[in-house]
């Protein structure tokens, strides 16, 4: 198949035009968002959901993220809405914040992997809600990259993984938060958070005072528990070199690295010029919103390095650091080294 390029920085109507109309015939289409670049397909349609499984490679049992252009779309996606879901929109929509809630009769059974229940999202990022508008559908969509690489965050990425497999990209900018939405199950006794994202527990807490962190956010499942989240529990943005996670100081992380072969690092920007094995910074450690947009790329970067192991220095777990965090762990499968 060949794959339609839109560009949408120097002629952004003809790029949402057409990709609405791709759209609205079950084809499959590439998206920018401010978090990342999403795969879009109609949610009411289990063949184009499909479409995009096949693309992707996803497991079938993960399910997508329906995005809609405005509250009132709501209804259509879910049902039996909790007047909490209502309070969280005003807070946080349109944003980087994703809802679990009972699944409404329309939406492709395909979409929510066989669940009872669905995530929604009502994006920030204008060429999305422009597409939604446009086409008059809410589109699932999962990161446009291949199931187990590191999320997109430019159209370059997607491009790397995607093409000749999806109907067309709209070509944007690169993604301004860099990390998945927040997703936050409002479904059962308490509110749970199963992946952090740029809105942080902090803000999240304001509105939901007794919100639960999902074990799945820090830790590895054991064999036999089950993921609130299908998503956590696969293997996810792994670079192909081994990559271990070192939590420390900056100075004992110089040290560390520096005394190891055939290894590379990454760093942040306080320790660059200290350290004398290949490495590539990904931001100031003071500066977690940084860290969360340049994570992914410098993910898919590591293995042009040439080495046996990359370092990873661990992020702050603070605000939208835990974000960070929870996807370096997960690209490192869990190997963390504590200086
Ligand atoms: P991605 O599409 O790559 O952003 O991944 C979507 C994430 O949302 C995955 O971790 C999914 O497991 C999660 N998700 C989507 N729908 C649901 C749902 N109905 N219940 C729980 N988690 C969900
Ligand atoms: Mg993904």
């Amino acid at each position: 198949m060949k794959t339609l390029k839109l560009d949408a920085i120097n002629d952004y109507e003809n790029a949402v035009n057409i990709a609405s109309e791709i759209l609205v015939s079950g084809g499959i289409v590439a998206v920018p968002t401010e978090t990342v670049y999403g795969l879009a397909a109609s949610a009411f349609s289990d063949d184009a959901i499909r479409s995009v499984f096949t693309a992707k490679g996803r497991p079938q049992d993960n399910p997508l993220i329906v995005h809609i252009a405005s509250t009132s779309m709501l209804g259509d996606i879910a049902k039996d809405i909790p007047e909490v879901a209502y309070e969280c929109a005003k807070a946080f929509w349109p944003g980087p914040f994703t809802m679990v809630l009972p699944k409404g009769d329309k939406i492709a059974d395909s979409v929510s992997g066989g669940l009872q229940t669905v995530a929604v999202r009502f994006p920030s990022e204008k060429t999305i809600c422009d597409i939604i508008i446009k086409s008059g559908l809410p589109l699932a969509a999962p990161s446009a990259n291949t199931s187990g690489k590191p999320s997109p965050t430019s159209a370059s990425h997607v491009i790397d993984d995607l093409d000749g497999k999806i109907d067309a990209v709209v070509i944007g900018g690169d993604c301004a938060v860099g990390v998945e939405s927040t997703v936050v199950s409002l479904i059962g006794e308490s509110p749970r958070l199963l992946r952090p994202g740029a809105v942080t527990p902090q803000q999240l807490r304001k509105v939901l005072p007794n919100l639960v962190i999902d074990d799945a956010v820090l830790e590895q499942l054991k064999d036999g528990q089950t993921a609130a989240s299908p998503g956590m529990k696969y293997k996810h943005y792994a670079p192909r070199t081994n990559a271990i996670l070192v939590e420390g100081c900056s100075n004992s992380f110089v040290k560390f690295v520096n005394e190891k072969t055939d290894c590379a690092a990454i760093c942040f920007e306080e320790e660059y010029y200290n350290i004398l094995v290949p490495k590539i910074s990904y931001g100031s450690k003071r500066d977690e919103f940084t860290l969360a947009q340049k994570v992914f790329s410098v993910l898919r970067d590591i293995d042009d390095l040439g080495v046996k192991e990359v370092y990873i220095h661990a992020p702050s777990k603070d605000g939208v650091g835990l974000a960070v965090y929870n996807r370096l762990i997960r690209a490192c499968g869990f190997n963390v080294v504590t200086l």
